[in-house]
């Protein structure tokens, strides 16, 4: 089975283009993101603890991050393979997750990264904000996610390239696309769907 990462600013089209992808290998794609909105919104303990964290767009503390994947990829569906969207976030959670894998004997087979032009992905969440009533998706939360994700995030990208897992596509223009150009560099590295 196939295990996949993939990432890119907020509003890159990730979430989108995950469960595409997902589908087509058939494999559940995980959103840490969808995750913590969930138990927001069914106020659970989970919830409760890290509202305040994602409202303000700053990152939750990586032990409850790490903690959750690493459940979330105990459960049945997961266990052979994955696409993980938005996680890992931070190098710890980097670190994290290759120790989890290890520890299974398990490895990425590639990480797909989602290039997007910052006035463009500011834009489409300025509509996103408007169509789904994201509570982060306020102006000044959006541009403030931007600078988390270039300080936080953007170190894991030459990670990733340094192990060779890294598969970039360009992240504009039509959702379909944008699944096909992720699908043909999948298949150029060989990381194709098992037969069914
Ligand atoms: P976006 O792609 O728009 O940034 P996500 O749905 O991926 O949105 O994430 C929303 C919020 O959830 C983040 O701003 C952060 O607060 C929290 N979050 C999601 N994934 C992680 C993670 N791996 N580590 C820490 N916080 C996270």
């Amino acid at each position: 089975m196939t295990r996949l990462l993939i990432v890119g600013p907020p509003g890159a089209g990730k979430g989108t283009q995950a469960s595409r992808i997902a589908a087509r290998y058939s494999i559940p794609a995980i959103a840490t993101g969808d995750i913590f909105r969930q138990n927001i919104k069914d106020q659970t303990p989970l919830g409760l603890q890290v509202k305040q964290i994602v409202d303000s767009g700053n990152y939750v503390p990586d032990s409850l991050t790490n903690a959750l994947v690493a459940a979330r990829l105990e459960e049945e569906d997961a266990r052979e393979g994955f696409l993980l969207d938005g996680y890992p976030r931070t190098l710890e959670q980097v670190s994290y997750l290759d120790d989890l894998l290890a520890g299974k004997s398990q490895s990425l087979d590639a990480v797909i990264q989602l290039v997007a032009d910052q006035e463009e992905v500011v834009t489409r969440l300025r509509k996103r904000a408007v169509d789904q009533g994201r509570s982060d998706d306020s102006e000044q939360a959006i541009r403030y996610r931007q600078e988390v994700y270039a300080r936080e995030t953007t170190p894991l990208i030459e990670v990733y390239r340094a192990k060779g897992l890294l598969v970039e596509v360009d992240g504009l223009g039509e959702i379909d696309d944008v699944t096909d150009r992720i699908l043909s560099a999948l298949a150029a590295r060989e990381v194709v769907p098992v037969a069914q």
